[in-house]
C-alpha cells in the first residue's frame, strides 16, 4: 500500500514518535493526543480496518494486543489503567484506513464511552 499513510510511516518515510516495535508491530504517539499519553498501535501489514481481518491475517489481533500490553508497560501506565479504542468506518469516524488501536491513558477517563 504505497500512499498509506500508516505504511509509510511504518517504512521510516515519515516521521513517528516510536513508542514500540516488534516483528508484527509498531506503535507510535499519535500527532493530535486527546490525552496525556495517546500511542497507536498498528500492524506491518496493511489491513483497512477490523472489517478486513479475516481466517488468514487474524493472528494479528493477537501480535495487536501483546503489542498494547508492552506499549502500557514502555508508557508507564500498565497500573494505573488504559482505554483502547478502535474506530471502525464511517459511523465511528475512523480517518486512516490502516487499522490501528489508540491506546489512551495518564489521566482519569470515568466510565462513560462516549
Ligand atoms: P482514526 O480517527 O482513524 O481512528 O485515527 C487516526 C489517528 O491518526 C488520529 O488520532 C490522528 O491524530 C492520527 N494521525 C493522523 N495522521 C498522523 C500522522 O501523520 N502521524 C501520527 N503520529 N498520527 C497521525
Ligand atoms: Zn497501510
Amino acid at each position: 500500500m504505497d500512499n498509506c499513510l500508516f505504511c509509510r510511516i511504518i517504512k521510516g518515510e515519515i516521521p513517528s514518535s516510536k513508542v514500540y516495535e516488534d516483528e508484527y508491530v509498531y506503535a507510535f504517539k499519535d500527532i493530535n493526543p486527546a490525552a496525556p499519553v495517546h500511542v497507536l498501535v498498528v500492524p506491518k501489514v496493511h489491513i483497512d480496518s477490523l472489517e478486513g481481518l479475516n481466517e488468514e491475517n487474524l493472528q494479528n489481533v493477537v501480535h495487536i494486543h501483546r503489542g498494547i500490553k508492552n506499549v502500557a508497560k514502555a508508557m508507564g501506565i500498565n497500573e494505573s489503567g488504559y482505554r483502547v479504542i478502535v474506530n471502525c468506518g464511517k459511523n465511528a469516524g475512523q480517518t486512516v484506513f490502516h487499522l490501528h488501536y489508540h491506546v489512551l491513558g495518564g489521566i482519569e477517563m470515568g466510565e462513560k464511552i462516549l
